[in-house]
This record gives structure tokens, sequence and C-alpha cells, in this order.
């Protein structure tokens, strides 16, 4: 059975897409297999995987709207299947937008994706869903389908109230529609060491959530940065840059931790 975890965080260019896209081939690149599903509709995720997503066959609206199942619209991009960090990609667009109001009126609009991964839920060892910012219809799905939320962050003075509202949303989803849902940890990215704050903040952070924080740090790397442009993850645009090692540290932490569970 597959872990499905949520990338999440209501803020806008915290890194969430960032952290899916290079999460996904790091765990790749490590044997892992892994999908990844792009519930935004910029469809960053799907483009810094290599997919165009402009030419989808089928996307995850389709999957939403139940016209399609994911064993039919998830492929590997051409690019990645190449380098040994090929990750199955169920992507998004700007048809993603409309699900929301299609989906209204619609009954078990929020178990629409939970309900089509498990289809394919022994295909993967790792399910790793993008989430949009905000708290939408499109989010509740990301929700209710995972087992756990991986919240990317960067160590800045507002972070830990931002968390809290975090925290706050991952309880009532615990709660009414989700009892396996969890936070599964912190992961502090975009980190500067020699930026006093955000060592103040990381430090709070470890002292508030404890083992919720993750060991490995992402840096800011302008690698991580020009990736996307190139249509790959950056562990796979340049695997030597400091902030793909820091995601392949990631991707073992993760591993061990699904094994220690
Ligand atoms: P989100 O998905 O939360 O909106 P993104 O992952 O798109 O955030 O990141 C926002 C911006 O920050 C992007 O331009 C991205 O390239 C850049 N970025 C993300 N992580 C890093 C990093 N570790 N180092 C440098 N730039 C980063
Ligand atoms: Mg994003």
């Amino acid at each position: 059975m597959a872990k499905i975890f949520c990338i999440a965080n209501q803020k806008g260019g915290v890194g969430k897409t960032t952290t899916t896209v290079n999460l996904a081939a790091a765990l790749a690149q490590i044997g892992q297999r892994v999908l990844m599903v792009d519930l935004d509709p910029q469809g960053n995720a799907t483009m810094g995987s290599g997919l165009d997503k402009r030419a989808l066959a089928a996307s995850v609206y389709d999957v939403l709207l139940e016209s399609s199942a994911v064993a039919e619209a998830a492929v590997i991009p051409d690019r990645l299947s190449q380098t040994g960090a090929g990750y199955a990609v169920l992507g998004a667009n700007r048809e993603l937008a409309g699900a929301e109001v299609e989906l209204v009126s619609e009954e078990r609009r929020e178990r629409r994706l939970r309900q089509a991964l498990t289809q394919v839920d022994e295909n993967y060892d790792f399910i790793l869903i993008d989430c949009p910012p905000a708290l939408s219809i499109l989010t509740l799905n990301g929700l209710c389908a995972a087992q756990g939320v991986i919240v990317p962050m960067q160590c800045e003075y507002f972070a830990l109230e931002g968390l809290a509202d975090l925290t706050n949303t991952i309880r009532q989803v615990h709660a009414r529609l989700n009892p396996d849902l969890r936070l599964i940890g912190l992961l502090r990215v975009m980190f500067d060491p020699r930026i006093t704050l955000q060592q103040q903040v990381s430090d709070q952070l470890k002292a508030h959530y404890g083992r919720k924080v993750f060991d490995a740090v992402i840096p800011r790397n302008v690698r991580l940065a020009e990736a996307p442009s190139y249509g790959l993850p950056g562990v796979v645009f340049d695997p030597a840059a400091r902030g793909s090692h820091a995601f392949i540290d990631f991707a073992r932490e993760m591993v061990e931790r699904g094994l220690s569970e």
C-alpha cells in the first residue's frame, strides 16, 4: 500500500511545488515507486516534471470528474524515465480551476481523489500530492486522500502563526472527513543559516514541534529555482547541487521514518 502524503501550506510561494517534484524525483532515485499528483490549476508541478500542461491527454480534472481513471491519466515523462529518477505524473492545468464549480452539486465531492487513488494504491510506494495555496475543494480532496501532511516552511517571523492555522485545518479534516490524516512533519526550506532570525525561528520550531521537524533542511539554492525552466526537478537537473543533496537526504529520511512506523 502506498503512503499518500499532501504537500500543503495555505501560503503561496513557500516551496510546496519545489518540495513535491524534488521529493518525488529523489524518492524515485533511491528506488521507490512514486506517483505525483498535481492538484494546482497553475500546473507548475506538471511543467516542472517535464510535461506540457497544455498537451495533457487526460489530467487530474478528468479523474475528479470521473471521466478518466488514474492509471489512464498518469504518465512517466520521457525525460525523467531516461534519468533513473522516473516517476509517474497525474498532471493539472487551468481546466482544473473549473472543477471547483462543477463539483459543487456532486455527492462525496471531497472524496473523489481518495476514491480514484485506491485503484492504483498497490502500484506505488509513495503518492505525493502538490496542493494549491488556500483551503479549496481541491485541497480538501488532497487532505481526504492522504494519510499525512508534509508542510514546507520558511523560517520567517510569522511562520509559527501560519502553522497554527494549518494544524487547525488538519485537526478539523481529521475529525470530520479523514481520521487517518496527521501531520507528518515540517520541512525547513529556503533556509539560510547566516540569517539569525531564521536560526531563531528554526530553534522555536524544534522547541514547539520536536520530532515533527524533519532533520533534513533544504537550503536556499539557485539551482533548485532554475530547474523548472528546464522542465526538470532540481535533483535531476543538477544532482551535484547543495539543494539536490538536501532532497536526497530528505527522501532517505522519509523512507526511514516510514519503515520505523
Ligand atoms: P509554492 O508551490 O508554495 O507556491 P514554489 O515551490 O513554486 O512555491 O516556490 C516559490 C519560488 O521559490 C519559486 O520561484 C521557486 O523556484 C523558489 N524556490 C523554492 N524553493 C527554493 C530553494 N530551496 N532555493 C531557492 N529557490 C527556491
Ligand atoms: Mg505551487
